[in-house]
């Protein structure tokens, strides 16, 4: 538990929320601001501000329980969201996972993807094949 952080609080119940779902690990609640029905976010109850700092349990966790609320859902169309740093638009620095279902081309997530053609791959693929050996 981090003090000024509101998921953490979020966790221990200091702050209320629209609580579904909650493990040793993980704790499951309804988004304030949804983006469309359904919308919620999935947290370690461990806080970690990024996810590249979150313990592997709840990482290993997160998915499965995701893939089981799309089918209390009953959605098979949707995004799943995890920013991290300000600049990639993380607004609260306790990692999350949203679920967005898109039931519609004018509901839920919308992006902007914008292919840089002049960028060269293989630096980055050296660097990443050489840390995982
Ligand atoms: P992000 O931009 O990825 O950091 O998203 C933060 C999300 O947290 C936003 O979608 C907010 O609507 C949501 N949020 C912030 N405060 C609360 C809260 N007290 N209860 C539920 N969701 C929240
Ligand atoms: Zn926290």
């Amino acid at each position: 538990m981090t003090d000024d952080c509101i998921f953490c609080k979020i966790v221990v119940g200091k702050i209320p929320s629209e609580k579904v779902y909650e493990s040793d690990n993980i704790f499951v609640f309804m988004d304030i601001n949804p983006l469309s029905e359904g919308h919620c976010l999935f947290i370690p109850k461990k806080h970690a501000a990024t996810l590249h700092e979150t313990d592997d349990a709840s990482l290993a966790e997160i998915p499965l329980i995701i893939k089981k609320v799309t089918k209390a859902l009953d959605i098979d169309t949707y995004n799943i969201l995890q920013n991290n740093g300000t600049i990639a638009h993380q607004a609260v620095a306790h990692t999350h996972f949203h679920l967005i279902p898109k039931p519609s081309a004018d509901l839920g997530l919308k992006m902007e993807w914008d292919p840089q053609d002049e960028i060269d791959q293989e630096e980055a693929a050296e660097k990443i094949r050489n840390y995982m050996n």
